[in-house]
C-alpha cells in the first residue's frame, strides 16, 4: 500500500478489546465459527456412547425396559424392537463404532479448521501490525523501545492466538459438555447428579484461584526472561565494546546472576504447579469416589440400574479434565486481555498525518524556513528558535554549527519526520507549505543521507538500490563512483554482491557513509540533504566526493551539513547555527569578512590542520 493510498484510508480506533479482536479476526472468523461448532459436536458425540452402553447393560443384556430416542425406537420397530437387539448384539457394537467414527471425523475437521484458522489469524495480525508500525511517526519510534515492540508483535500475538484458538474453543466445548452431561445425569438420577454438581464449584474455584496466582508468577517470569535476553542481546550487538574494554568477566557475572534468578523463578513455579496438579487430581478423584460409593448404595437399594451406574461413572470421569481446565481458561482470559491491550496501544497510535493535496509542487523551487521554532515533545528547551533563511532552488547551501545546535532537527522538519506544529513558523517549498504536500510526494523528492546511516543485512547492491527500486546495476555503479565507493568495492571478493553483515559491520565507518551517499544518488531527487555525511572520510576523499557530487547533482538543491568548514566553504550560501538560532548567513567570502563566529571556526580549524601537518 502506498502512502498515498494510506492517506485516504479511514483511521480506525479500537475503543474496546472486543473491537480489537474483531478487527484481527477479519478474514478468519468463518474458520473460528466452524471449528467451535465442530468442537461442540465432538463433545455431544462423546456423550452418546455412555448412553448406548447404559442401555445395552440394562435393556439388551438385562431385562429393564429402557427407553430409546423416538427416532431410533421407530427404526427398530419393523425389525422387532429390543428383542431383535438381544439377538443381534453386533448392531449395538456397530452403533458405538459409528458414533466413535462420527466423533473422529468431527475431530479431524475441528483440528484442521482450528489449525488453518489460527494461522490465518496470526498471519493477518502480523501483517496489520507491521503495516501500522511502518506508518507510525518517527517520534513514536523514538519514544518506544524496539525490544518492547518486537515482544508485543511476537509473544502477545501468540498469547492472543492461543486464547482464541484453544482456550476460547475449550470454553465453548466445556460448557456444552458440562451442560449436556448434567442434563443426561439429571434425567437419570437427581440425587447422584447433585453429588457431581457439588464438586464442580470447588474444582473450578480452586483451579481459578491457582491459575490467577500462577498467572502473576508467569508475568514475573516474562519480565525476568526479557531482562536475560536484553543482556544477551546487548552483549551480542555490543560485542566490540565488551572486548575492547575487557569487560567479559563482568558481563558474564551479570548474565549468570540474572540466569540464576530466572531459573529460581521457574523452579518455584514448577513446585507450585506440581502441588496444584497433585491436589486437584486428589479432589477430582474424590468426586469420582463419591459418585462410586453413593452410586453403589443407590444401585444396591435398587434406585438406579447398573447401566445408569456405569453411565454416571463415565460422565464423571469425562468431566474431570474439562472442569479443571475451566478455571484455567477463566484465569487466562485476563492474560489475553492484557495482551490485547498491549496490541491496542500500537494499533491506536496515530499514524503520520497526511492531509496534503498539492502533489504538483515544483520541488526545484526555493525552500524557505520562516520563523521556525521547535521543541521535541519530550524535551524541555526550544531546540530551534525563530530560524529564518532561504535555500535558493538549484543552489548548494551549507549549514554549519556546533554539536546539538539543531542542524539535523531542521532537516527532520523539512522531511516531516517530525511535524512542525501550527503556529511555530512555516517551511515552504516553492511557496507551498510542506504540510500541504502529500508525504509520499515530499519524501520521494527529498533525498536525505542520515547522520547515522543504517545498512540492512542484504548485499551491498541491494542496500544501494533500496532508495530507488527501479535502479539497475549501471545506476548503482555510477552512484558508487560518485561516492568514491568503487575503489573499496573492488577489493571485496564478491564486489557489489558482498553481503553486508548485520548492521553493516563488515564495512568501515567511512565506507558506510559512502554507501549511504551512493544510496541517495541512485534516487536523483530534486532536493538532496547530506547530514554530516563526510565526517568519517579523510579531507582528500571529502574533496574528491564533493567534486564528483557537483557534477552529478545537476539542478538539484543540495544541503550540506558539516562540522568541517572545508566541506561546505564552496556552497552558494552558508548558514551558521548557534544554539538553535541563526548566527550568520552569507557565502564564504562574506562570512570571512564579517569576522564573526564563522571566521573564528575557520581560523581554529586551519590552525589545527597546520598543527596536524607539523605533528
Ligand atoms: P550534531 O552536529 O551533533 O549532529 P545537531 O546540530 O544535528 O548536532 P540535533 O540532532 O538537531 O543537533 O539535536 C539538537 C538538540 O535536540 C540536541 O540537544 C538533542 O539532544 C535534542 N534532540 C535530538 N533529537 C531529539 C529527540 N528525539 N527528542 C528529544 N530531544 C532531541
Ligand atoms: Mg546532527
Amino acid at each position: 500500500m502506498t502512502i498515498k493510498e494510506r492517506g485516504l484510508m479511514k483511521k480506525e480506533r479500537f475503543d474496546s478489546r472486543f473491537s480489537m479482536v474483531m478487527y484481527f479476526l477479519k478474514g478468519s472468523i468463518g474458520y473460528f465459527v466452524l471449528f467451535i461448532l465442530f468442537a461442540c459436536l465432538v463433545s455431544l458425540l462423546d456423550l452418546i456412547n455412555p448412553k448406548i452402553i447404559s442401555y445395552t447393560v440394562d435393556t439388551v443384556l438385562g431385562d429393564d425396559p429402557g427407553t430409546l430416542p423416538l427416532l431410533i425406537e421407530n427404526m427398530l420397530v419393523p425389525l422387532g424392537g429390543t428383542a431383535w437387539l438381544k439377538e443381534n448384539l453386533w448392531a449395538v457394537a456397530s452403533a458405538v463404532m459409528a458414533v466413535a467414527l462420527a466423533g473422529a471425523v468431527c475431530r479431524y475437521f475441528f483440528q484442521y479448521l482450528n489449525g488453518v484458522g489460527s494461522e490465518k489469524l496470526v498471519h493477518n495480525m502480523r501483517n496489520r501490525l507491521f503495516d501500522h508500525i511502518l506508518h507510525l511517526p518517527f517520534s513514536w519510534h523514538s519514544e518506544n523501545h524496539t525490544g518492547d515492540i518486537i515482544q508485543r508483535c511476537t509473544s502477545d500475538v501468540e498469547t492472543i492466538k492461543m486464547f482464541l484458538s484453544e482456550q476460547l474453543t475449550q470454553l465453548f466445548r466445556v460448557i456444552v459438555l458440562i451442560g449436556m452431561a448434567l442434563y443426561f445425569m439429571f434425567n437419570m438420577n437427581v440425587r447422584l447428579t447433585l453429588v457431581v454438581v457439588a464438586f464442580i464449584p470447588v474444582i473450578v474455584g480452586y483451579s481459578l484461584y491457582f491459575h490467577t496466582k500462577i498467572g502473576d508468577q508467569f508475568e514475573k517470569v516474562d519480565v525476568e526472561e526479557g531482562k536475560l535476553s536484553a543482556i544477551a542481546q546487548e552483549n551480542l550487538t555490543g560485542v566490540r565494546v565488551v572486548r575492547a574494554f575487557g569487560a567479559e568477566a563482568y558481563e558474564r557475572a551479570r548474565f549468570e546472576k540474572q540466569n540464576s534468578y530466572y531459573t529460581d523463578f521457574w523452579v518455584r513455579l514448577m513446585k507450585l504447579m506440581s502441588a496444584f496438579w497433585t491436589s486437584s487430581d486428589l479432589v477430582s478423584y474424590l468426586q469420582l469416589l463419591a459418585v462410586m460409593v453413593y452410586g453403589t448404595v443407590l444401585c444396591v437399594e435398587g434406585e438406579i440400574s447398573v447401566g445408569t451406574f456405569i453411565a454416571f461413572n463415565s460422565y464423571t470421569a469425562m468431566l474431570m479434565w474439562p472442569i479443571r481446565s475451566l478455571g484455567r481458561t477463566i484465569a487466562n482470559m485476563s492474560k489475553a486481555g492484557i495482551s490485547i491491550d498491549r496490541l491496542r496501544y500500537i494499533m491506536n497510535a496515530e499514524t503520520e498525518e497526511d492531509h496534503g493535496v498539492c502533489a504538483d509542487v515544483n520541488m526545484h523551487g526555493d525552500i524557505v524556513f520562516d520563523h521556525v521554532s521547535y521543541q521535541y515533545e519530550n524535551g524541555s528547551k526550544d531546540i530551534l528558535q525563530d530560524v529564518s533563511f532561504t535555500i535558493p532552488g538549484g543552489k548548494t547551501i551549507g549549514i554549519l554549527g556546533g554539536t546539538g545546535s539543531g542542524k539535523s532537527t531542521l532537516m527532520y522538519l523539512l522531511d516531516r519526520l517530525y511535524e512542525l506544529p501550527q503556529g511555530s513558523g512555516t517551511i515552504t517549498i516553492d511557496g507551498t507549505d510542506i504540510r500541504d504536500i502529500p508525504l509520499f510526494y515530499l519524501r520521494e523528492n527529498i533525498g536525505m543521507v542520515l547522520q547515522e546511516p543504517y545498512l540492512f543485512s542484504r548485499t551491498l547492491e541491494e542496500n544501494i538500490a533500496i532508495a530507488n527500486r527501479s535502479a539497475g546495476h549501471e545506476d548503482v555503479l555510477k552512484a558508487s563512483r560518485t561516492a568514491s565507493l568503487d575503489h573499496a568495492v573492488s577489493h571485496f571478493k564478491e564486489g557489489y554482491q558482498t553481503f553486508v553483515g548485520e548492521r553493516g559491520v563488515t564495512l568501515s565507518g567511512g565506507q558506510k557513509q559512502r554507501t549511504a551517499i551512493a544510496q541517495m544518488l541512485v534516487r536523483k531527487a530534486p532536493v538532496m540533504i547530506f547530514d554530516d555525511s563526510l565526517s568519517a572520510v579523510d579531507a582528500e576523499t571529502d574533496a574528491k566526493i564533493r567534486n564528483a557530487l557537483k557534477k552529478s547533482t545537476g539542478d538539484s538543491t543540495v544541503i550540506l551539513i558539516a562540522h568541517r568548514i572545508t566541506t561546505l566553504m564552496n556552497a552558494d550560501v552558508i548558514v551558521v547555527l548557534e544554539d538553535g538560532k541563526v548566527a550568520e548567513i552569507g557565502n564564504h567570502t562574506q562570512l570571512m569578512e564579517n569576522h564573526g563566529i564563522y571566521r573564528q571556526i575557520y581560523d581554529l580549524q586551519s590552525r589545527n590542520m597546520e598543527t596536524e601537518v607539523i605533528a
